[in-house]
């Protein structure tokens, strides 16, 4: 039983683009309700529940505050963006490198259009900070947008770390009319020619 809709978009798209697998280190922000959460912990089996894989790590962070989800641990009550939460999220890894972040971060909508897409997208901005700074190669991240005028050098700025970068709308956002995902495969961190 998931504890919000949102965990199909997930699902979805992991079926497609094939981003989770037992044994990866996932950050996850934006957490709350803890819906991804769940997604993210069977995918990575950090439980573990097969005890034949290997064993995964899933750490969610989010302002508001996440009940328990066995196999996480959960950083509540914190800003993504602040140095602080992001150096206890290092503190947790212990020098494990990040194989996937997710982020389906989203502002409080104040309904203004452009404003909202803006902030979105500096959350956005911050996942990515985070993920080319800290994700093993070859790793991954997933992040969601709400379309505007600055997806476009978004995408192109994900594309000086990353190898591939997608736009997808899962089926389960059809609701939601401007809201998207990006996802970026295969992080490098040496340019290549
Ligand atoms: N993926 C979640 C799930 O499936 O349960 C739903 C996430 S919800 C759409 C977006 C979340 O982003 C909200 O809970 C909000 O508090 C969080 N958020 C927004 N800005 C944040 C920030 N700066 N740091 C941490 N979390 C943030």
């Amino acid at each position: 039983q998931y504890r919000a809709r949102s965990a199909f978009k997930l699902l979805e798209i992991d079926k497609r683009h094939r981003l989770l697998v037992p044994g990866q280190v996932v950050v996850e922000c934006g957490a709350a309700p803890g819906a991804w959460t769940q997604v993210a912990v069977a995918a990575v089996n950090s439980l573990p529940q097969a005890k034949n894989k290997s064993q995964g790590m899933v750490i969610g962070i989010d302002l508001q505050s996440v009940h328990p989800v066995p196999g996480a641990t959960l950083l509540d009550g914190r800003d993504f963006t602040a140095p602080q939460t992001q150096l206890q999220v290092l503190e947790l890894l212990n020098g494990r490198k990040v194989n996937v972040v997710l982020s389906d971060m989203a502002p409080k909508a104040s309904g203004i259009k452009g404003l909202d897409h803006e902030n979105i997208i500096s959350l956005a901005y911050a996942a990515l900070r985070f993920a080319a700074q800290n994700t093993a190669e070859g790793g991954s991240l997933l992040c969601k947008i709400w379309e505007g005028f600055m997806t476009h050098q978004l995408i192109s700025d994900m594309k000086r770390s990353f190898r591939t970068v997608k736009i997808v709308k899962p089926a389960a956002s059809r609701g939601d009319s401007s809201e998207a995902f990006l996802v970026a495969k295969e992080l490098f961190h040496e340019p290549t020619t």
